[in-house]
């Protein structure tokens, strides 16, 4: 799926994760690892199911940063390590499979790649579409986003107390 979508996942997970961490508090290693775990598996999922690319993979890729550097502002310091792994756990299995192929593709280069690591990614197991055919993607994104608002609405309290006031 766009990174977007992925980034979407890694703001629900944060909003159930640091409901623990309100107080300023160190932060438990095990939180740290469950919460990049949970970021992977979170990735795995939203490649399983069938979707297009709303989003070109130049725009995705910009807007991603963009969002992620704009988290990392608004959150309390002692949480910012916590979303960093979070999202990096969210995106790391595109970092990691696809990143020298979007490289290539955005400043027309030449770095090598390997095969796939993650199954996600495979062909035979991605939900890539591709044909054009986006009905059940659509469906399937705003399916995604209504299930990262509910819970992220569930959670806003506990979210609001690891903002920083704006
Ligand atoms: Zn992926």
């Amino acid at each position: 799926m766009n990174v977007i979508f992925h980034i979407t996942a890694g703001v629900t997970i944060f909003s159930v994760v640091s409901k623990k961490e309100t107080k300023e508090d160190k932060i438990n290693l095990l939180v740290y690892v469950f919460s990049f775990v949970l970021g992977v598996i979170s990735h795995g999922i939203l490649d399983y199911i069938p979707h297009c690319y709303p989003l070109n993979s130049k725009v995705d890729v910009i807007l991603g940063l963009f969002i992620i550097l704009i988290l990392l502002y608004v959150v309390k310091k002692h949480v910012k390590l916590l979303i960093a792994i979070i999202l990096l756990g969210c995106i790391s299995p595109d970092i990691i499979d696809l990143s020298p192929k979007i490289l290539n593709s955005i400043f027309n280069i030449n770095l090598p790649f390997f095969d796939n690591i993650f199954p996600w990614h495979f062909y035979d197991y991605s939900g890539s579409i591709y044909n054009n055919n986006c009905k059940v993607s659509s469906v399937n994104h705003l399916l995604t986003l209504v299930f990262c608002t509910i819970i992220i609405f569930f959670n806003r309290t506990n979210l609001q107390k690891v903002l920083n006031k704006i």
